[in-house]
């Protein structure tokens, strides 16, 4: 019989198999904090647990640790890129940010992406498998233990598209907040969709604190289902009815992601066409300059991003300009993975 991913059991069902191996209940909250608030491991270690218990703990279940296959360090900000490799040996890439108020990390929820947006790394690679709940866990574990730090906020934009993976990522989530484990409060935590419209409806419904991330992209249906596939299945018109149910429900400000793109979307045209799709909507625009993708040829020009912003504020739309970090250690998220997966794979990328 294989072995139970431990770190994916929410305590319910932890719970269940405890009490199903003859023991008591309260053994599954002791084995929970073990893990999830202390981030011990090793069932040998669990001290207020009988040596005989334990023995029987690691008949049943495992751990499925990830390990560095590379760190980036940054030497502008002190931004770090990890890529971790997995336990079936796929990799995923995470990434530590340093800002004022503490460390937010960003973590990947799938190994690679179906979505298939053009000016994102993840889709080039394609799609190979959803990550388990334990397997988000364990990133934000391990790189507060790489790091020696602890988080204060935690981003679902590294690869993959987390509405894709939605029990995964729900579990997830409830198992990062649990108030037995974790206790990580979901307002420090942004979900950024690229618009699966029928999700964000179920996602909704569980009116969860968490800031709800829509990656727009362009405020016209040709052309962002020419940049991002997913628009021909779920056009804006659908998504922006499905944002506003979303707020309505949830009562939480959205966030509408734009990469500024030359040729593409960065015209006053479609500052204007933009602002007048979203006006009235509870909202804030992040402007991001697209991050250069070795396989493509999207650019920003210099003051496009900024030139945007004031003439969306001026419109009266809430405009704000992401910072750039780490941009010297590698380029946009996914290629490290995509480098890792590719002719590095036999050899092993550099450590
Ligand atoms: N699949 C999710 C989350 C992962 S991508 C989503 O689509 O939102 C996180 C954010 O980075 C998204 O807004 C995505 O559109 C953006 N992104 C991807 N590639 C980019 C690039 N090369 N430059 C700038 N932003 C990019």
């Amino acid at each position: 019989m294989d072995k139970i991913d431990i770190l994916s059991l929410d305590i319910d069902e932890l719970q269940e198999i405890i009490a199903g191996m003859g023991e008591k209940k309260f053994r599954a909250k002791q084995i929970f904090q073990w893990i999830h608030v202390k981030r011990v491991f090793d069932f040998d270690k669990m001290t207020d647990i009988s040596a005989q218990l334990r023995t029987r703990l690691k008949e049943k279940f495992c751990v499925k640790g990830l390990f560095v296959q590379k760190r980036l360090e940054s030497c502008m900000d002190n931004t770090v890129k990890y890529l971790y490799g997995l336990y079936d040996g796929n990799f995923v890439e995470t990434v530590l940010m340093e800002y004022s108020y503490g460390y937010s990390l960003c973590i990947s929820t799938q190994v690679g992406c179906r979505m298939g947006c053009q000016f994102c790394a993840s889709a080039i690679a394609g799609f190979v498998r959803n990550l388990e709940p334990s397997e988000m866990l364990m990133q934000i574990y391990e790189t507060e233990k790489n790091a020696g730090i602890r988080i204060s906020g935690l981003v679902l934009m590294g690869i993959g598209e987390p509405l894709d993976n939605f029990g995964n990522v729900i579990k997830f989530l409830n198992l990062l907040s649990h108030k037995d484990g974790n206790n990580f409060s979901l307002r420090h935590v942004s979900l950024s969709t690229c618009g699966i419209v029928p999700k964000i409806y179920e996602l909704a419904e569980l009116k969860l604190q968490l800031t709800l991330c829509i990656s727009l992209h362009s405020p016209e249906n040709s052309e962002r289902s020419e940049i991002m596939p997913v628009n021909r299945a779920y056009n804006l018109q659908e998504l922006i009815k499905a944002c506003r149910y979303y707020i309505t429900k949830t009562g939480r400000r959205i966030t509408f992601e734009y990469a500024v793109i030359d040729k593409v979307n960065s015209s006053d045209k479609d500052a204007d066409r933009l602002s007048d799709l979203i006006r009235g909507i509870n909202c804030h625009v992040n402007l991001i300059p697209v991050n250069k993708v070795k396989e493509r040829n999207y650019t920003t020009a210099g003051n496009a991003v900024a030139d945007f912003a004031e003439r969306l504020r001026k419109r009266g739309i809430n405009a704000t300009v992401r910072r750039t970090l780490g941009s010297d250690i590698e380029a946009a998220c996914g290629q490290l993975r995509r480098d890792a997966a590719g002719n590095d794979m036999i050899g092993g990328a550099d450590t």
